[in-house]
Parts: C-alpha cells; sequence; structure tokens
C-alpha cells in the first residue's frame, strides 16, 4: 500500500527513478504505459503497493551496463519488502520481458517468513524466486529443475542445490545485488532480436522503449485468506456485462488464470465455490475498486489484484483484451453510462473490425486447421461440401446442403452457382475479380488467389499444399476474413446486428460529412443496402441481370442478330425484364438516388464456352453448329477488358443502350406512381472521349423525349459518367460540361493506371507487397500516388469546368476506410461500395469527419 514518506527526496528529483504518487513525473512516453496506469490508480487512492518507476532512459542506460542509483531506489521500500519487477512499454500490447516476483528473499527471510507466514509458504515464495532467477536472469535451462518433484522445503533445498551446481556460484543472498542483476537481465532482454521482432510485429517502432516498475510484494500466501487473481467486468467475446475472472488462494501473480479447477469463480457460479462466498467484505471491494477504474480511466480494465489476510490490494489495471465485437458494445456502454462521449465511442471502434459483427466468423477460441491462406476478399466464415461447378452448387441448395464451390476462377455464368452456395474459393484473382466483386456484393465469404492448392476442377479434385486431397462432397470452411481455407468444421460465432450496432452507426451518422451509397444489383442487394442506410445506389451493374437462364437465350439470340432491326426486335423481348428489374430497385429505395450503369462487359461473356453449350444454343436458336461456333470465334477478342465493351459497345450496338434507357424511363414514371418521386441517375461507362458522351447522351436525350411523349408524363434523370480510363481523368474538363456527374470506377482506372489486371494479380500480389513493390494491394486499398493523383486531376478539371458536377467513388474502394480518406480530402459527394461494406464505410467516413474537427 503506498505509504507517504519523506524518505523519497532523491528519487523523487530524479524523474528516470520515480517513486509512483499523484504528481510524480511519470508518463506513457517515457516511463511506459503500465507505469502511467499505476500513477492513475494512486492518484485514485486505490490500495496499490508502492511502486518505483524506472524511465526507458535509466532501462536503456542499465542495458549498457550501468548500475542505477540503489541505496535511492532500496529506500522507498521497507527493508524486509520482499520486490517484484514488470515490463512497462510504451503501448502494453508490444509485451516486454516476464515479471520477476518476490526479490529479496534469501535464507534469512526464509526463516523469518517461516515463523510469521509458516514454512510451506515461505518456502513456496523462496522456490519461485529461486527459479525464475535461475531461468531469466542467470539463463538455465528451465529443466534444470525438471527432476525435483518435492515442494516445500525440500523442493527448495534441492533448487538451490541444482541452482549451485550449475552456476558454480551460491545463490545471491544480498536484496539490492538480486534486482540489479534483475533490471538489468530484464533490460537486456527488451534489447535482444526475438524481442524486437516481436513487439515490430504488433506495431512497435525500431527503437520503443521499455520502462521497468518496482513495487513492493503482497506475498498472497499466509495467514488468513490470502490469493491473488484478477477481475474485470465484461466478457471479452461479447462485451456484455459479466464478471469474469479467477481467483486462487495461496497463490501469486497469474496462478490463478492456469490454475484449472482449483482455482475459484469470482461471483456466485453453480459450477463451484467463489470468492464471493469465500470472502465476500474482500469480493465487494473487488467490484466496488473495478468499477472505480471503469469509470475514472475511461475503460474496461482487467484488475490484477492481490488478497492478504482479507483485505484488498491492487497490483495493477490493465486494459482488458476484447474481441471486435465485444470493442464495440464496450465502447457504446462506456458513452451510454456517459463516462465517455458519443464521438469517442464513435472513434474506439475500428471499422475493419465491424466485418466481424457483420458476418459470421470463426469462433476466436476454435482449433484451425489450415490447409493454404488466399486473398480474403469477402469477409465472414462458412463451412460447407466442397462443389466444383455453378449446377453441383445448385443442385446442393436444393436438397437443403450447405456447400462451397470450388472454380479455377469464376465467370458471369457462376453466378447463379454463386448465389446459391455459402462461400467461395478460387485459385485465381485478386480484389477485384469477378469472384470477389459479386462475393462482396452477395455478403458471400470468397477466398481468391489461393494458388498453392492444386485444383483440377474437371477431375474434381482440390489438393492442399500438405498433399492432402478433397473432393466433392468434403467438408470445408472458408474464413473470407482472414483468407484462410480450413479442414472441416471449426466452431462458429454468429453475426450481429444488435440495438449496441446501431446504436454506434447513429453516432457515427451524426458526424460523417461523405455521403454512403451502396453498389447494388438485385432487389436483394437493394434491401440489404436499405438495412444498412445506404442513401442510395451508386451503382447498379446490369449485366448481372441477364444471366437469368429466361434471359440468357434471349441475350444471346440478340447478340446473334445480323441487323439492327433485328437487335432491335429481340430486344422489345428484355425491356418488359429490365423495366421491371429497375421499378423493383426504385420501390425498394423508396425516392433515394438509383444510379444504374448502361451494360459494360464484353457481349461474349454471354456466349458458351464449351462445346455442348454451344450445341445446345444451336438447338434454341436453329442454327447449324457450325454457324454458332464461327460467330462466337469471331467475337472472341485478344484482349477483352479493353476491347469492345462499356461505351463502346453503346456507340457500336446502340440498340442494348437504347432499350435499357427506354427500361429506366418507363420504370421510373411507374415507380413514381405510387411511391416516392424517383429522379434515375443513368451512367456511361469506360468512357475515355468527349465524343462518345455526345452520341450517347444525344440517343439516350431522344429516348427520354419518346417516353415522356408516349406517357404524356415529364421526368427528371440525370446522366453521367464513370470515369475509369486514365484519359477520362485527364479530359474531365471537356467531359464535364456534358454530364451531372462524374463517378470514378477504381477498379477499372487501378489496373489501367498500373497496367495489372484485375483478374490475374492475385497471383503475385501477395511476392509483391510481402517484398515492398506495394505497400497494399491497390485493388484494395486505392493508391494515393498514382491513382489517387488521376482522381484528383480528375476531379479538379472536372469541377473546373462544371462547378457543380457530383463526384463520387463507385469501385471496390469505395468500402475501405483508407480509400475514403482520399474520397473525402477531395471533397467527393459519395463513395459507393458493396452493400455489406455500407457500415464500414459510415464509421470510417465519422471517424475521418470527427478526426478533421478535431484537426487530427
Ligand atoms: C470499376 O471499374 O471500378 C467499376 C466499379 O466497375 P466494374 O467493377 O464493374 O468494372
Ligand atoms: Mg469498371
Amino acid at each position: 500500500m503506498l505509504r507517504r514518506n519523506q524518505k523519497g527526496a532523491a528519487v523523487q528529483n530524479n524523474p528516470h527513478t520515480t517513486l509512483i504518487t499523484p504528481d510524480a513525473p511519470v508518463a506513457a512516453n517515457t516511463h511506459g504505459g503500465r507505469a502511467k496506469c499505476l500513477q492513475r490508480l494512486v492518484r485514485l487512492e486505490m490500495p496499490v503497493p508502492r511502486t518505483v518507476a524506472l524511465s526507458f532512459d535509466a532501462v536503456h542506460r542499465i542495458a549498457e551496463g550501468e548500475i542505477p542509483d540503489l541505496t535511492a531506489i532500496l529506500e522507498q521500500f521497507d527493508s524486509a519488502a520482499l520486490l517484484c519487477v514488470r515490463p512497462s512499454s510504451e503501448d502494453p500490447d508490444w509485451g516486454g520481458p516476464g515479471a520477476v516476483l518476490n526479490i529479496g528473499m534469501n535464507d534469512a527471510r526464509y526463516v523469518d517468513l517461516s515463523d510469521t507466514m509458516g514454512a510451506e509458504a515461505a518456502a513456496a515464495l523462496y522456490l519461485r524466486f529461486v527459479q525464475s532467477y535461475a531461468v531469466h536472469v542467470a539463463r538455465l535451462d528451465a529443466d534444470v529443475f525438471d527432476d525435483i518433484e518435492a515442494d516445500g522445503s525440500e523442493g527448495l533445498r534441492q533448487s538451490l542445490r541444482a541452482y549451485e551446481d550449475e552456476t558454480d556460484e551460491a545463490f545471491p543472498q544480498d536484496r539490492g545485488e538480486q534486482l540489479i542483476a534483475v533490471l538489468r537481465s530484464m533490460a537486456r532482454a527488451w534489447d535482444g532480436t526475438s524481442a524486437r521482432l516481436l513487439r515490430q510485429a504488433k506495431g512497435a517502432p525500431a527503437d520503443a522503449g521499455l520502462g521497468l516498475v518496482i513495487q513492493e510484494m503482497i506475498p498472497g500466501v499466509g495467514q488468513g485468506e490470502c490469493g491473488s487473481g484478477v477481475l474485470q467486468l465484461v466478457d471479452i467475446t461479447t462485451g456484455m456485462p459479466q464478471i469474469t475472472g479467477r481467483y486462487l488462494s495461496q497463490s501469486q501473480g497469474r496462478d490463478a488464470l492456469g490454475a484449472g479447477v482449483s482455482a475459484l469463480f469470482l461471483e456466485k457460479d453453480p459450477r463451484g465455490l467463489s470468492l464471493e462466498e469465500v470472502a465476500p467484505k474482500a469480493f465487494a471491494d473487488l467490484k466496488a475498486q473495478a468499477a472505480l477504474m471503469r469509470e475514472k480511466l475511461r475503460e474496461e480494465m482487467q484488475v490484477e489484484f492481490v488478497i492478504e489476510n482479507g483485505h484488498v490490494h491492487i497490483l495493477d489495471g490493465v486494459r482488458v483484451q476484447r474481441s471486435a465485437r465485444a470493442a464495440m458494445r464496450i465502447a457504446v456502454r462506456l458513452a451510454e453510462d456517459e463516462i465517455i462521449p458519443p464521438q469517442e465511442a464513435v472513434m474506439r471502434v475500428d471499422p475493419h473490425a465491424l466485418n466481424e459483427l457483420l458476418h459470421r466468423q470463426v469462433h476466436p477460441e476454435a482449433r484451425r486447421d489450415v490447409l493454404t491462406t488466399g486473398i480474403g476478399a469477402s469477409p465472414g466464415a462458412s463451412t460447407g461440401r466442397i462443389v466444383f461447378t455453378a449446377a453441383e452448387a445448385q443442385a446442393s441448395a436444393a436438397r437443403g446442403e450447405a456447400c462451397i464451390l470450388v472454380r479455377r476462377e469464376t465467370s458471369p455464368e457462376d453466378v447463379r452457382g454463386m448465389h446459391a452456395a455459402v462461400a467461395v474459393l478460387t485459385e485465381k484473382g485478386g480484389m477485384t475479380s469477378h469472384a470477389a466483386v459479386i462475393g462482396r456484393g452477395l455478403g458471400l465469404p470468397c477466398i481468391v488467389g489461393a494458388s498453392e492448392m492444386r485444383f483440377q476442377t474437371k477431375k474434381k479434385i482440390l489438393s492442399a499444399p500438405d498433399g492432402r486431397v478433397f473432393k466433392t462432397g468434403d467438408i470445408l470452411t472458408i474464413d473470407g476474413s482472414s483468407g484462410q481455407v480450413l479442414a472441416g468444421q471449426p466452431a462458429m460465432l454468429e453475426a450481429t446486428l444488435d440495438d449496441c450496432f446501431q446504436t454506434l452507426m447513429g453516432w457515427a451518422d451524426a458526424e460523417r460529412d461523405i455521403e454512403i451509397r451502396a453498389n447494388a444489383d438485385t432487389p436483394a442487394d437493394a434491401q440489404t443496402a436499405r438495412n444498412f442506410q445506404a442513401q442510395g445506389i451508386g451503382l447498379c451493374r446490369t449485366e448481372h441481370m441477364f444471366f437469368d437462364p429466361g434471359r440468357l437465350i434471349v441475350m444471346r439470340e440478340m447478340i446473334f442478330a445480323q441487323t439492327s432491326s433485328g437487335r432491335a426486335a429481340v430486344l422489345e423481348r428484355l425491356l418488359p425484364m429490365q423495366r421491371e428489374d429497375f421499378a423493383q430497385l426504385f420501390r425498394i429505395m423508396e425516392g433515394q438516388p438509383v444510379c444504374i450503369r448502361l451494360f459494360d462487359p464484353p457481349l461474349h461473356e454471354f456466349l458458351p464456352t464449351t462445346r455442348s453449350g454451344q450445341r445446345e444454343l444451336a438447338e434454341a436458336l436453329d442454327l447449324p453448329v457450325s454457324d454458332v461456333e464461327r460467330r462466337v470465334d469471331a467475337m472472341s477478342e485478344y484482349n477483352p477488358m479493353l476491347g469492345m465493351r462499356g461505351v463502346r459497345l453503346g456507340v457500336t450496338v446502340p440498340e442494348i443502350y437504347d432499350m435499357q434507357a427506354r427500361a429506366i424511363f418507363e420504370a421510373t414514371l411507374e415507380a413514381s406512381k405510387n411511391g416516392a418521386p424517383v429522379v434515375p441517375e443513368v451512367m456511361i461507362p469506360l468512357v475515355s472521349a468527349k465524343r462518345e458522351v455526345e452520341l450517347v447522351k444525344s440517343r439516350i436525350d431522344s429516348v427520354a423525349a419518346a417516353v415522356a411523349a408516349e406517357q404524356g408524363q415529364e421526368f427528371e434523370y440525370r446522366l453521367g459518367v464513370m470515369v475509369e480510363t486514365p484519359r477520362a481523368c485527364l479530359r474531365a474538363e471537356e467531359i464535364a460540361p456534358h454530364t451531372a456527374f462524374l463517378s470514378f470506377g477504381t477498379n477499372d482506372l487501378t489496373q489501367m493506371t498500373y497496367g495489372l489486371s484485375r483478374d490475374d494479380a492475385g497471383r503475385f500480389m501477395s511476392a509483391y507487397v510481402r517484398q515492398g513493390v506495394f505497400t497494399e494491394d491497390p485493388f484494395h486499398v486505392l493508391d494515393p500516388d498514382g491513382v489517387g493523383e488521376l482522381l484528383k486531376l480528375g476531379a479538379e478539371r472536372g469541377r473546373a469546368a462544371q462547378p457543380d458536377v457530383t463526384l463520387s467513388v463507385c469501385g471496390e474502394h469505395g468500402g475501405n476506410p483508407e480509400s475514403i480518406a482520399i474520397c473525402r480530402d477531395l471533397g467527393f459527394d459519395y463513395v459507393s461500395c458493396s452493400p455489406f461494406r455500407v457500415p464500414v464505410a459510415r464509421l470510417a467516413a465519422a471517424q475521418l469527419a470527427i478526426s478533421s474537427r478535431l484537426g487530427g
């Protein structure tokens, strides 16, 4: 317990070795987080044992061989007190050398303490010190003590003998000598290579300092109720209020946590005896101290305590380790209890970690049988039986059996299989490849680029790098959050979208200053977008609507039509289907903006790739197979992503855009009849030249005029350009005057800026990131330098020509917190991302607004 005494002047004048008092010069960045926390507890007048803090500087000098002013340190403690030394790094998560307890035990103290606390307890204290000194200070192997089975005084005697045999020296008896040796060994351990690498992996800078705290021991063994334990007020997995921890009579340090059944519960518990029953007063006291710590330190803390003959001593408070969902609940409860303001609660939750709440996860404590790690392209985890084709996935879903679709890569033909599967695994691809984009859109766990596995999809065999072979029907788990492919079925943690989540999101929205929309292609996506309170649809990729079996054949017929009028006739049949698609989206979004992108992919994606598919098509179209083959061949391109797609189709095969524009406008009038008025947004993809916009715009304007005239009703619409080629960014000044908005498609823009295929980059991306060529996968985190500069140029030039132009990003980066920061800095009006990333984006945007208000 802290006793005010006058003898500490020498120490107090030296900030590098200072007694922790309420006003001692102790700071986390000079003495470490533990020292600072102890000072806070001392200020709260908690029963903290007397403690001296050594600064980073002092510890560094000790490591270099300097001997600290021992007299000044020891003067702070009773001459009979045992001491312990514990690490105090700046951020407690960076760790540090293990604590050494019971410094000061020697033969004489052993005799004294045997009289006061009993021989067995005294021997236990001495034994613990001898063994930890031997291992941590004298650097003996722990197995030196392996053969010692006796405990009590005999175990002690044998341990001392083993120490002497190994070191050829008697066990040191002088407390000062013991202390210096412990300090030096801990100081040097911090400088060791493995300790350095370990903490750097946790984000510590190379020159991170170590402080040490020397604390008077409250032994935890002796007469009356003595022992040690830890207590916290929340469950670390859920964050719900729940007193958790353990207590072990006649123990020290964290013994209670390793003690299994012999440890006591804290609160009354049907599973066994509790501290509440054994020492009710100490328990009540402890609970009150923990609540005070929570309130004053504004954090959920784990309390490390010792009970000495019924009295509680607080040795330390450590921030409670927590899962992502616990972190959110803890932050919200602290704000609801008015301990922190709501803005601070918003700042405390890591937006990336929200993914853990929005999706099922592998339970943090489950055993993981990891087969390989690919790119975690869509978060969440699912278990299922593997299937190798979309058709098998659909059959499996029809049987009510969860399945994982395993493909080398996916194509639009697999979308229905993806809908039927609970997860997707591909060999190829990166963050913006087909499987990744669709997976995120569906909220489906997805791993792409698992190139260390062997995918023999024709033979229906999947082989792991360790040689294990999986066939159709075998069970795998896909953890799309970590990118791990797991064998079998580990325990799962369900998604939670509870009131706590809604509360936090409400606080976030009140702060946010950039809008968040969702990319949604189907009514189901749109409903998810609404549920996550997206402020509209920023990108509806209309091509996905054509893969429905009933439409695919009509689509193929259209592609095979020889003349413009032939094409228009077939498109007439698609028109009502598209109109209903759009009307549904408008109805679900209830007057919020819906941005529909005109047809984008190369047409050959809709043609069958297999011989049997081509035969079926020939039959359906009543054409010779050779004709079909010839047409399919003729349409193939060397580089389809840079070929006949996007606006290039709009210019050369304009009937498709005409049909889509008509469907959009007719749906607009229909949906506006009974619901909120709809102002559709029509977006032209892959633009690189002003003339493309002029040509498409004039046709769309005339379709709008025709629909208005036919239905005798005017309506508004906004026409915009998708900026996804570098040239469109550079020429934004001449494009902007023709458009209401510019929406940056950063997937294609990244692909074209780097000359890096979005579908193939997965093969070398991890090597590139590992070797520091790219700091991050640029398809995941927007490249601030190259692609970011194009965004900046595009925005500036677009605005220069048309100050009111709406600016946005609708590539996958729209859901990535770091990328949202770039968009916000550039003054964009909104970002649009997969529906399941909307909450992540809402929170990240709120944090950016709060920190910029605070000048951060
Ligand atoms: C883009 O290129 O950024 C985009 C949103 O379009 P898509 O992913 O459909 O090519
Ligand atoms: Mg694109």
